[in-house]
């Protein structure tokens, strides 16, 4: 498995807020909790944001999906 550190700041305040409102914790079983200390990374071709919970702390991940190219 390869990983790749994506710039997540790079993206606009509009992508951020929403990748960081849109989330799922399995620990809360609950949508839309929101996460803190967001990461971006690319892991086996898909690209994946990565960071707290806002409710429990727990790690919460939710995969990126973007337009494809062309
Ligand atoms: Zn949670």
């Amino acid at each position: 498995m390869t990983r790749t550190s994506r710039d997540f700041t790079a993206r606009t305040e509009f992508e951020r807020e929403w990748m960081q409102e849109n989330t799922w914790c399995d620990r809360c079983n609950l949508a839309d909790l929101g996460l803190s200390s967001p990461k971006e990374y690319e892991e086996n071709g898909k690209i994946y944001i990565e960071g707290k919970c806002k409710k429990c702390g727990d790690s919460v991940r939710s995969e990126v999906t973007e337009p494809e190219a062309g």
